[in-house]
């Protein structure tokens, strides 16, 4: 493998700063740099189990500036896998979003955290453009199909990840491989139907004991850690190496492609992951249009 020369090779470490520069090691990393992921904008939407992940990746990873978006408040029954939440906050209802702001000053002052308390559909759309990054940590498809149409009509990345039990996926989409399929393209006239009922992420119904479609979903901790953190490290990808991209038409070997048009399965039951290709609708009213006008 040749290093290429347009882009920097491993950064000099200062000897003096070995032990007080909190981003040293990951400085080390080839392909690195610290300064496109200070000055990154990253959406998160939906801070719970996952999200919490999710945005303390990114807190300690040092993104520059977070908008979280969740209008929801904390409850008892979310302590079991919410890092950034506490009984306190739980006891008292607290708002998700001012609960994860608090955690995050602890974890790293430097990070700009703006809360947003609203349905996502109510939200500012100038939003997504100033963003780099979107995540959507979500429990339902309706939002996160949204999502997904806001983000590849502004042309800014884009990545969702479910969880259900020992389950999970993560999956990127980027308006700029036009090949590539995005969230809508795999949601047949069937999905369409069955979104206006309530439903799990993985698409399966969950119904309680009295047959009413709830949206509760069974996960643990282990599952949502594993997803939010491969979710994450999409995020980093695209903030390292999106100029590269734009530049080369490919991914830098230092930082790898990102999981576009492809979803990453996990199963922790056998133990197993997978990556399959998403099947793009050519008729997909998201991602088609645009192929028609380029
Ligand atoms: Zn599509």
């Amino acid at each position: 493998m040749t290093t290429q020369k347009e882009y920097q090779d491993i950064q000099v470490v200062d000897k003096d700063s070995i032990d007080t520069d909190k981003f040293d090691r990951q400085k080390r990393i080839h392909g690195w740099d610290q300064n496109k992921i200070s000055t990154a904008k990253v959406m998160v939407i939906g801070v719970g189990a996952t999200g919490n992940e999710v945005v303390k990746n990114l807190v300690l990873s040092g993104v520059g500036t977070i908008y979280i978006i969740d209008f929801d408040f904390i409850e008892i029954s979310n302590l079991n896998r919410c890092v950034l939440f506490n009984s306190k906050a739980a006891e008292n209802n607290e708002y998700k979003v001012d609960v994860v702001k608090e955690a995050c000053k602890v974890l790293n002052p430097d990070v700009n955290i703006i809360p947003i308390k609203k349905d996502l559909n109510t939200i500012d759309k100038n939003l997504y453009k100033e963003c780099d990054v979107i995540c959507s940590c979500l429990d339902n498809v309706e939002a996160r199909l949204e999502a997904n149409n806001y983000a590849y009509y502004y042309d800014v990345p884009f990545i969702d990840s479910g969880i259900d039990e020992y389950f999970g996926t993560v999956q990127a989409v980027y308006s700029k491989v036009s090949e590539s399929a995005c969230l809508q393209c795999a949601i047949s006239d069937k999905d369409l139907e069955l979104m206006w009922n309530k439903f799990s992420c993985t698409g399966q119904e969950i119904k309680s004991e009295d047959q009413e479609t709830t949206r509760k979903i069974a996960t643990i901790i282990t599952t949502t850690s594993i997803i939010g953190g491969l979710q994450s490290q999409q995020v980093l990808k695209f903030l390292l190496d999106i100029d590269y991209f734009r530049k080369y038409g490919k991914w830098s070997n230092q930082i790898g492609e990102p999981l576009i048009g492809k979803q990453l399965l996990y199963n922790g039951l056998m133990n197993r992951f997978k990556i399959i290709e998403k099947l793009k609708d050519p008729n997909c009213w998201t991602c088609s249009y645009k192929k028609h006008l380029s």
